[in-house]
């Protein structure tokens, strides 16, 4: 997530805050490491399921609207400020339903105490950040969903310690409680107030904690004893972008604003700086929040971190406002504050009014965030990391792990891209025929009799996929490729294509991963003779135009496959299979056909309790008559 005002768990300390270290009450943490969850508390249930707790313990369930009016109405869970329950009940039912769940382990502040953040320790040892800031119209809460983030955001330094584990509810509902307790004791300057807007902007990946996020924005925004009662339209919830969640957000019917933490409006650049676009896409992801904001009526906010020069060029900023142009969203800019040891920057203030002039000149709403309460904001994330030794290495060694990761990770990429064959290489021209746009993935398996295998155009060859063309490098095969592969295939990684006398596969012939395709067995006619050792059996092999071939598949001797066949994975493949058909097993058999007039065989919706036997001969096209591939 983006944090609601500088980023909170990406940035550094800049300089010293005011710094208040709270003792840490050694009866109410469990020993750092233990994990399990969270005591039960009065947040984790609705007002029904507090009745029934309470009767569980033997008091009328009237006494859950007492305890509730305490915890939610006066922030209190000491047993000594509920004069209105008994005297032999006020301890067991506090115990019961308001058990301890956060301990104060430091506190930060600065902006003359406006803006405090608080350091918690759980009941197991977890750490989690949240961060007060009152403004003249205002109190907002920042809060944390999770301990850690398993998002992996390279910039972030919650990203870099992983995830520890999701928060219960009630731990969630208890950050915002503790706010709304030091604001109404006067605590915060500026006099008594209340908590008014709660982001789900603090450490985690709130929708990757569906059920306890939503949970805890029901009981925010309940009103008193239910919950706190803050308007739905306060609080608002972020996301990096996980699409199914926004859609279940979306029918929640909350009227609670989506944050979508963007960084990037293109996926290249965004695979890199927030990881689960690899799984969700860009434009899935904005499509998601449109239908969201098409859900709620509530405007869309788009977090965007500036980062020099890595996303803050002005095309940049113009494929976002095209992006965003004439939608219900408001873009919130967020020079970045960097974590120390990090390459990356804030962007320059000239290129963030040059990013601001563009998205505004397709009529999107922006802001930049103000940078108040950075200092403090910077130690998010890593406070949490550096404060425990249970929370994982110091964070020096954190940063040099994870430079050690970066450069391990950026000298491998540029390995693959300089490794890779073409038809432009040394290594391509040596094949028969290696076609233009074809590529063989680096690290490759085993190449060998390349002068007697020919690749056609636009075939992609996976990492570590074995081509050879006789038995041993260097021997002479005759004048015509044994081993064709025709245009646009894809070989899936780790697979073998071993041939000896002749093995085509056609064009657009897809496989999975680890398929083996081969026309030489070796012999074991001699029960005597280590197999290895006896002649071996030659046998063309020959895949149609068109085929799917399944992970693990095997394609032995002899096979001839017709064109559109699917192998299901892990199907050991010989003889002659029919043109548009499945076949599955060991050995495969037919198991669905196409039959002009009819379609398929039978169909999908039909149950299976048997294979099918092979349609008909009449029906069958024999592969053998059809066109050789090309190649
Ligand atoms: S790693 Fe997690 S907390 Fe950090 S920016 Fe990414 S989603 Fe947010």
């Amino acid at each position: 997530m983006t944090p609601a005002r500088p980023p909170s768990r990406d940035a550094a300390v800049a300089r010293p805050v005011a710094l208040t270290v709270l003792p840490n009450p050694p009866a109410q943490v469990t020993p750092a490491g233990r994990r399990g969850r969270p005591p039960r508390h009065l947040a984790d249930l609705d007002l029904a399921g507090r009745r029934a707790a309470v009767a569980g313990l033997g008091e009328p369930s009237f006494r859950a609207v007492q305890l509730s009016r305490h915890f939610f109405g006066r922030y209190t869970e000491h047993p000594d400020d509920m004069t209105d329950l008994p005297l032999t009940s006020r301890a067991a039912l506090a115990s019961a339903l308001l058990p301890p769940l956060l301990t104060a382990e430091r506190e930060l502040s600065c902006d003359d105490g406006t803006t405090r953040k608080t350091l918690w320790r759980a009941f197991d040892g977890a750490l989690v950040e949240s961060v007060l800031m009152r403004y003249p119209d205002r109190v907002t809460m920042c809060v944390s969903s999770q301990a850690g983030c398993g998002m992996g955001c390279p910039f972030c330094a919650t990203g870099q310690a992983g995830l520890t584990r999701n928060l219960s509810t009630a731990e969630i509902v208890a950050q915002v409680v503790a706010g709304a307790r030091v604001l109404a004791s006067g605590q915060v300057p500026g006099g008594p107030g209340r908590v008014s807007n709660v982001v789900f902007m603090g450490m985690g990946e709130p929708l990757a904690n569906y059920a306890n996020v939503v949970a805890a924005v029901r009981r925010l925004t309940e009103p008193v004893p239910e919950g706190l009662g803050i308007s739905h339209r306060s609080v608002t919830v972020s996301t990096v972008g996980l699409v199914p969640a926004i859609a279940r957000l979306a029918a929640e019917h909350l009227s609670i604003t989506l944050a979508v933490s963007l960084h990037a409006p293109d996926d290249e650049l965004r695979d890199t700086l927030v990881p689960v676009n690899r799984r969700w896409k860009v434009a899935e992801v904005l499509d998601a929040a449109w239908d969201y904001a098409a859900v709620t009526g509530r405007r869309v906010s788009i977090e965007y971190a500036l980062i020099k020069d890595i996303n803050d060029q002005a095309r940049r900023a113009d494929l976002l406002g095209s992006l965003l142009a004439g939608r219900l969203v408001h873009v919130n800019l967020i020079p970045l504050n960097p974590t120390p040891g990090s390459k990356w920057t804030a962007s320059r203030p000239s290129a963030q009014r040059e990013f601001v002039r563009r998205l505004e000149s397709h009529g999107v709403p922006v802001t930049v965030r103000d940078t108040r309460g950075r200092e403090i904001d910077g130690a998010c994330g890593q406070l949490a990391a550096s404060a425990s030794p249970a929370s994982g290495p110091p964070l020096v060694t954190q940063i040099l792990a994870r430079l050690r990761w970066q450069l391990v990770h950026r000298a491998w990429d540029a390995a693959q891209r300089a490794g890779v064959i073409t038809a432009d290489t040394p290594a391509g021209r040596r094949f028969a025929a290696f076609g233009p746009g074809s590529m063989a993935a680096f690290p490759p398996g085993s190449l060998f009799g390349e002068r007697w295998i020919a690749i056609g155009d636009g075939t992609l060859i996976g990492a570590l996929v074995s081509l050879s063309a006789g038995m041993v490098p260097g021997q002479d095969l005759g004048p015509a490729p044994v081993l064709r592969i025709g245009d646009r295939c894809v070989i899936g990684r780790g697979s073998h294509i071993v041939a000896h006398q002749s093995l085509s596969i056609g064009d657009d012939v897809f496989t999975g991963p680890y398929v083996y395709i081969t026309d030489q067995n070796h012999g074991y006619a001699d029960p005597d003779e280590p197999i290895g050792r006896q002649m071996p059996c030659n046998a063309g092999v020959r895949i149609g135009s068109g085929s799917w071939l399944g992970a693990g598949a095997i394609v032995l001797p002899g096979a001839c496959i017709g064109r559109n066949v699917v192998v299901a994975a892990g199907s050991v493949v010989r003889g002659t299979v029919p043109d548009r058909c499945v076949v599955a097993g060991v050995p495969a058999r037919v198991v669905r056909h196409y039959v002009p007039g009819d379609g398929w065989t039978p169909s999908a919706s039909a149950p299976q309790s048997s294979p099918l036997a092979a349609p008909a001969p009449e029906r069958l096209q024999g592969v053998a008559q059809a066109p050789d591939p090309p190649g």
